[in-house]
């Protein structure tokens, strides 16, 4: 089953951009995600199975909740 990711989370991932910063804003969800890097502000497009794979914990900052 896909993971609930929505428009506006914050996912940690565990691997690091080369930035440094390993959170990233979902901008856009789909087969393929566009999410923002929060140390860079860079964007990137990311296959959801290959996100998914990669995400630590889910921030949803409207509810103020940690989901995962
Ligand atoms: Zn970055």
């Amino acid at each position: 089953m896909p993971m609930d990711l929505r428009v506006g989370d914050i996912v940690e991932t565990k691997k690091q951009h080369p930035c440094g910063n390993n959170r990233f804003q979902i901008l856009r969800t789909g087969i393929d995600f566009r999410v923002k890097c929060l140390g860079c502000d860079k964007q990137i497009w990311i296959e959801r199975p290959k996100l998914e794979k990669r995400i630590k914990k889910v921030e949803r900052s409207e509810e103020k909740q940690i989901i995962k």
